[in-house]
């Protein structure tokens, strides 16, 4: 499944740029540099006559300053939400807190019955309650689509283990959106250490007159790092050519990440050592007498107590040989030729390559084995 990111437009020049660089969906407001008000009408229903397949998400955000509205305020909120519903909205982004920290639950319901149905995001006041998970459970029953949030953190980047622990105690009851200082060398981090699928985004700079302006160049990056295939990161070891520290990404398969490691860096010849943790791992098994393999998965935690193989090439690709010891949690071990495993955990590697050295693989009738060709 696609990641998807949300772009957080404060005007309609950023709608466009919005559009331009890929987002799916904007949440459209004003003033940015308060932290986004309620937008112009204008601007929503150009936007909504402009981009009509773009999803539209519109802040309901009368004036600056704390969440916690007078009942006045309140009902002029809900006769925003109905304008702009009106105007093409697609879905309204809404939050109250009382003077104590928490959701204000009697005002957030006059909000959503105005909403009528729509998706409702409860957005960053969250990151001022008093007791995060309290909230969620409010903000649960009271039937919001999401939660924009930053984890409470002052960015994003610093709060994703808190909208972790409420993704996890949400169970699908809820969406998360994490959201603030999201750029793309941090987005695709953010969704794996959040586990979540959404990510919320300015992408924007100061223009000329110091308004927010959202880029479209930024959109694309992000929308493009939150939906890369890479599955790694690594780094060169200093003073030694073709020598690499490897740090394949928690939940993916290892042979898939190496193998793609091998293409990215055009490695056909090399060694491979390293130690993790998986949850799942398909060992194989070489039957000499009848010279067929036979394959067994094994689903539990193990400690990959070694991890040991080489790269070599077959039609031109690389071609990985791997063996694999696992410790089990009553300690005790199992090994095999190593088919494929899921990372849980982590999973460090030491790669090495021969540069320039033709290693190549011819099958072996008496063995049955892909044996070394030079
Ligand atoms: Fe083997």
């Amino acid at each position: 499944m696609k990641n998807l990111l949300e772009v957080c437009c404060g005007n309609l020049d950023s709608v466009r740029a919005a559009v331009e660089g890929g987002a799916p969906r904007v949440e459209l407001c004003r003033a940015l540099e308060l932290d986004g008000l309620t937008p112009d009408w204008e601007d929503l229903r150009e936007a909504r006559r402009l981009f009509p397949q773009l999803t539209i998400h519109v802040l309901i955000r009368p004036r600056a300053g704390d969440f916690c509205y007078t009942p006045r305020e309140v009902e002029a909120m809900s006769g925003d939400i109905e304008a702009a519903l009106d105007c093409g909205a697609d879905g309204i982004v809404i939050g109250c807190l009382t003077p104590s920290g928490d959701v204000d639950v009697p005002a957030m319901r006059v909000l959503m019955e105005a909403a009528d149905g729509r998706p409702v995001t409860f957005h960053r006041a969250f990151d001022l309650c008093r007791e995060p998970f309290s909230a969620l459970e409010d903000i649960i029953g009271l039937g919001c689509r999401r939660i924009l949030t930053s984890g409470q953190a002052p960015t994003v980047a610093e709060g994703t283990e808190l909208i972790r622990e409420l993704r996890h105690r949400a169970g699908g009851r809820i969406g998360l959106l994490p959201g603030c200082g999201v750029t793309p060398e941090n987005a695709r981090r953010i969704l794996q250490l959040t586990a979540c699928d959404e990510i919320h985004a300015s992408a924007s700079a100061a223009g000329p007159d110091g308004r927010k302006v959202t880029s479209a160049r930024s959109v694309s990056a992000i929308i493009q790092a939150i939906n890369s295939t890479v599955m790694y990161t690594f780094t060169p070891v200093k003073d030694q050519a073709g020598k690499f520290v490897l740090s394949l990404d928690n939940r993916v398969s290892i042979v898939e990440a190496i193998t793609a490691f091998c293409l990215e860096k055009g490695i056909l010849a090399g060694e491979i050592t390293g130690l993790g943790a998986v949850n799942l791992a398909t060992f194989r098994f070489l039957d000499p007498v009848t010279l067929k393999y036979v394959d067994k998965t094994f689903e539990e935690q193990m400690e990959i107590t070694n991890l040991t193989g080489n790269i070599s090439q077959k039609d031109g690709k690389p071609y990985l040989h791997l063996h694999i010891t696992a410790s089990r949690s009553d300690y005790s071990c199992i090994g095999g030729h190593l088919l494929d495993a899921r990372i849980n955990g982590a999973c460090e590697l030491f790669v090495t390559s021969f540069p320039g050295t033709f290693v190549g693989r011819r099958p072996d009738p008496e063995t049955g084995v892909n044996l070394y060709s030079f």
